[in-house]
């Protein structure tokens, strides 16, 4: 190894995919990794590198946390929906001049056989719902105030953690749990549950294509929530092999 210097890795996390970059960087004595979880869920899966937790307090707090810390690049593994962290990264980073990377996986496409009902966003979805529905709400716990509004609806929804007693929550049925990785599981909770329309948000990825499969096989319409409109930051690369690349490649260049 021609060079000493460590490179500093900030990574945003809260993603399957930063568990995995994080994975294959720990232990790679070219980096210094330290990962940044967001404090949104009570037990997040422990990652392979020291790991934070909690906001930064904006792009400013951010931004010193980055000089603070000695941080040479950002890599933004965030969800496609955590619009605002992602926001933040891009002005802090480019406050400090420091490379920020983007890693976000593709969003899901309609295939034959599905009935999808593009909306733009959550509010849009709670409209989507015809008179008498029943649906399955496969949306994040702060999306569910949207929903409120719709008495006439029946709600199954699913969430890792309970709603907090100040977050609106329309009325209905709480599962806690993860997204079923098996099409079957995820039939079975659509027919004991008679859901009538399947409500998610683009997120992508293998973990929450059983649903989608499952809703395909049983005919239901998905109401299908787009991802939040970019704003500044990089364009995104896809896969976890692509960011390894990327870092590999400033290594190199420091
Ligand atoms: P958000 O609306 O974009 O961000 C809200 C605030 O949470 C940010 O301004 C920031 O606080 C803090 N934050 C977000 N991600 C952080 C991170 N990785 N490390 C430190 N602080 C972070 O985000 P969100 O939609 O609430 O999502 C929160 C976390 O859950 C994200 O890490 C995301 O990857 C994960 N997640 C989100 C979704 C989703 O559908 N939104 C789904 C699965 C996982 P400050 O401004 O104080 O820095």
């Amino acid at each position: 190894m021609p060079q000493t210097k460590r490179l500093k890795i900030l990574v945003l996390a809260g993603t399957r995919e930063a568990r995995e970059l994080t994975d294959r960087l720990a232990g790679d004595p070219r980096y210094e990794v330290v990962a940044s979880y967001a404090g949104a869920i009570a037990q997040p899966t422990p990652l392979a590198v020291p790991t934070r937790m909690g906001g930064f307090g904006g792009p400013a707090g951010l931004a010193q946390y980055l000089q603070a810390a000695g941080i040479d690049v950002v890599v933004d593994a965030t969800h496609p929906f955590a619009a605002r962290m992602s926001a933040n990264a891009a002005a802090a980073c480019d406050l400090r001049r420091t490379p920020l990377y983007r890693l976000e996986r593709e969003g899901w496409q309609a295939e034959p056989g599905d009935t999808w009902i593009d909306v733009p966003d959550v509010r849009r979805a709670a409209e989507a719902l015809p008179d008498g529905a029943r649906a399955f709400l496969a949306v994040g716990r702060k999306e569910l105030g949207a929903f409120t509004g719709r008495e006439d609806v029946t709600f199954t929804m699913r969430m890792i953690d309970p709603p907090a007693p100040d977050e609106p929550v329309p009325p209905g049925e709480i599962i806690r749990s993860f997204p079923q990785e098996s099409v079957d599981a995820e039939r079975s909770l659509f027919a004991a549950h008679d859901i009538s329309h399947l409500v998610t948000k683009n997120s992508g990825g293998a973990a929450g294509r059983a649903k989608l499969l499952a809703a395909r096989t049983l005919k239901l319409p998905v109401v299908m929530v787009a991802r939040p409109a970019t704003g500044a930051g990089p364009r995104p690369v896809r896969r976890v092999s692509d960011a390894l690349r990327l870092l590999e490649e400033l290594w190199c260049r420091q």
